[in-house]
């Protein structure tokens, strides 16, 4: 037989990490629903298209990160998992006619993407984000208020302190000449310019700033700054993000030099790390305002911004500061029985009691009583259901496994009994 193992780059959530996982995920939601975010779902896999378009054909996602679906001979289109969620959120935003509801447009989800990249520690080729998107905001204040979004959440998930990285990148009016002047700069250096780079010189320059090839970590420093020819109107914009950051009390860093690896951001880009931790692999979340997406996909101008934060790294960070996991779930009761194979009756019995909104299991494993309370004792139950003779009466002993008190009580009674039980802090069973 061969030995199947998960793709490679990916890996089995087991219940301890997919119940970390859903701590996050239910902190998100409820985060992004108290700033009025509304969740929405995507496919995961469009129109190759969308992300040619939206992400930009001449990038890593695109040129080699993306997870192309083989074709069928019926199918003409060309179809690829989402590498991130931007691009068919704003599809769909456009395809639904969003332009024509009260904007901005606050929208939000977590879920799985995907890149054919390398994987290492960190960098997975699926993994998991928490996104939201604000369309039709110009800003500059909901540039705030969405880094101060992504802080809380990391608060709230447990992280320590978390750093801000900022800078704008320009838009329209300015960076065409920034980027002429970029391209100077690299043809001066071009001998040293590793293959794909120079290759990208003149296809797109800005990738050559966040490349990750290590040669390029000596040229990028004396490389001309985008935030020093910020044009008037796109100054203006980054002052005022700053000065809302600072009276919310957020402190950043400018990172001239981050300019993200997607085509479509344009003035305000940031980046979360974990403080002390700033490798390649470790920004914990990014984003960006997107102000020319909506139109590249085929709606009207529209001004955006949105962050995705990457889920696995934020677990990793937390495992690295031993911040607790979520504590494994325990049933309040196990049905029991004296006779070993009676197992309709456990059954029917905890049927009810689920029915009733418990957390019960039935042993349904045809094994003496003694064993059967062992077991409920290793899944730290709190209470054994013992059903025996006293059924006939429709009566069973209700058994207190902490207290190691018992008493019996009618089947009917059995469910109120047990919730007022889960209520009272799991006591008072003797007492009632
Ligand atoms: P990006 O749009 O590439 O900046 O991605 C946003 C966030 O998603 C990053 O800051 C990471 O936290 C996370 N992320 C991106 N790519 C990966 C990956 N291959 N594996 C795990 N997390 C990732």
């Amino acid at each position: 037989m061969p030995t199947f193992r998960a793709p490679r780059g990916t890996r089995d959530l087991l219940p301890a990490e997919r119940a970390a996982f859903g701590r996050l995920e239910s902190i998100a939601s409820d985060l992004a629903g108290r700033y009025g975010y509304r969740e929405i779902e995507t496919p995961l896999f469009e129109q190759t298209a969308v992300f040619e378009r939206g992400v930009g054909a001449v990038t890593d996602v695109v040129e080699k990160e993306l997870f192309l679906l083989a074709p069928r001979t019926e199918e003409k289109e060309s179809w690829a998992l989402r590498p991130e969620p931007t691009a068919g959120i704003v599809r769909a935003y456009v395809q639904h006619g969003m332009q024509t509801l009260p904007q901005p447009v606050k929208l939000m989800m977590t879920g799985p993407m995907f890149r054919y990249d390398r994987p290492q520690a960190g960098r997975y080729r699926q993994f998991w984000q928490f996104d939201v998107e604000a369309i039709g905001d110009p800003g500059p204040a909901v540039d705030a208020e969405i880094v101060e979004l992504a802080l809380r959440f990391y608060t709230e998930a447990g992280l320590g302190t978390v750093e801000v990285h900022l800078n704008s990148i320009g838009d329209a009016a300015c960076r065409p000449a920034y980027v002429e002047e970029l391209k100077a700069y690299f043809r001066d250096h071009v001998s040293e310019l590793p293959a794909t780079e120079r290759d990208r010189l003149e296809r797109n320059v800005l990738r050559l700033l966040d490349s990750k090839d290590p040669a390029m970590a000596a040229l990028n420093p004396g490389a001309p700054r985008i935030s020093d020819r910020l044009c008037g109107p796109c100054a203006e914009h980054f002052a005022a993000v700053q000065a809302h950051l600072d009276s919310l009390g957020i402190g950043f860093m400018l990172e001239p030099g981050l300019v993200r690896g997607l085509d479509y951001y344009s003035r305000t880009t940031f980046e979360f790390y974990v403080t002390g931790r700033h490798g390649q692999q470790q920004a914990i979340g990014g984003g960006g305002r997107y102000d020319g997406l909506v139109e590249l996909l085929g709606g009207r101008p529209t001004p955006a911004i949105g962050f995705g934060l990457g889920l696995d790294r934020v677990l990793l960070a937390l495992e690295a500061e031993d911040v607790a996991a979520p504590a494994e779930p325990v049933p309040l009761a196990v049905v029991v029985g004296a006779d070993p194979a009676a197992t309709a009756e456990r059954l029917r019995v905890a049927t009810d009691l689920r029915a009733a909104g418990l957390a019960v299991r039935a042993d349904l494993a045809i094994r003496k009583l003694g064993k059967q309370l062992e077991s409920a004792a290793r899944d730290h139950a709190h209470f054994a259901v013992i059903i025996g003779d006293e059924l006939t009466d429709g009566q069973v002993q209700l058994r207190d496994l902490e207290a190691g008190s018992q008493q019996l009580v009618p089947v009917a009674d059995l469910a109120r009994k047990l919730a007022a039980a889960a209520k009272s802090h799991r006591h008072g069973v003797g007492d009632g």
